[in-house]
């Protein structure tokens, strides 16, 4: 009999979601799994499959990636603030006319004694800083610091994590802490009560790796400016797991 040809995924990753799904997938003998990743990160986790890094050059590019390595299905599995990324998927997949899924974990949900301040960006949440402390933890990565390093901030003084050094513009008042989740209860009480922080930024990523931080603010009664996510692109259908990511490619398989 002859043996049906594997189903060709390509992730689109840079999250630990991806991986586990790269993992998922790379398990099983009728899915050949690559794994696409932006190049930020300067020694990324490798997940296992194939795996190529860096642009496409745009929907055009990646639709005709994606036509030239026979891939067959396309999942969108990039952080949830990766917009741009999402909709170059979204109109890739139509112009090469392959199924697309996005994979997103759930967002965080405020509990009792959280001080949440919601905000649709980087600038608004900057805009927010001075009426809420004077000690930042700033938590939404080495991109986008441009948004705090205005004039108007001067005054704030800013304890910027990331995994990868930031490059100006930055905040003028500011220690770098170069790290990687996850990061535990303890080690954030800890750097909340050390580096007397007063007020914390973070973007609603979601998931249990930087949770911790939102419990330690919230038993130290500092105030979170949280940015809201950009919407998934229009019609692209959503798994909130890596095992239902990989159950859409099963069915796709069945199907196929
Ligand atoms: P973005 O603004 O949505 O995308 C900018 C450009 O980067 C895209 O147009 C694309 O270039 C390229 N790109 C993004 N993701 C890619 C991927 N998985 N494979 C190949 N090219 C990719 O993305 P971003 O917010 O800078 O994020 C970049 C990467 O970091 C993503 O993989 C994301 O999952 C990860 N990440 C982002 C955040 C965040 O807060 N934004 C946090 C953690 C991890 P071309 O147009 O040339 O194809």
């Amino acid at each position: 009999m002859p043996v049906p040809a594997a189903v060709h995924v390509l992730v689109l990753g840079g999250t630990t979601e991806a991986r586990r799904l790269a993992e998922s997938l790379a398990g099983d003998r009728s899915v050949r799994v690559t794994s696409s990743l932006a190049g930020r990160v300067a020694a990324p986790r490798l997940p296992p499959g194939d795996v190529r890094v860096g642009g496409f050059g745009g929907p055009g590019g990646l639709a005709e990636w994606v036509r030239e390595h026979r891939v067959d299905a396309l999942i969108d599995a990039t952080h949830p603030f990766a917009a741009a990324m999402s909709r170059n998927a979204a109109e890739a997949a139509a112009l090469a006319h392959v199924p697309l899924l996005a994979l997103r974990r759930p967002g965080w949900v405020a509990q009792d004694g959280d001080r949440w301040h919601s905000t649709g960006s980087l600038a608004e949440a900057a805009g927010l800083l001075p009426a809420l402390g004077e000690r930042v933890f700033l938590t939404t990565g080495r991109m986008g610091l441009a948004a705090f390093a205005g004039a108007g901030l001067d005054a704030l003084w800013f304890l910027v994590r990331s995994v990868d050094a930031p490059e100006p513009p930055f905040p003028a008042r500011m220690e770098v802490l170069l790290d990687r989740g996850p990061f535990d209860l303890d080690g954030e009480r800890e750097l909340l009560r050390r580096h007397r922080i007063d007020v914390l930024v973070t973007k609603d990523s979601g998931g249990d790796a930087t949770a911790p931080k939102l419990t330690a603010a919230r038993e130290a009664g500092v105030p979170v400016v949280v940015v809201r996510r950009p919407p998934v692109p229009e019609g692209v259908p959503v798994a909130r797991t890596p095992d239902e990511a990989a159950r859409w490619v099963a069915r796709l398989h069945a199907s196929g």
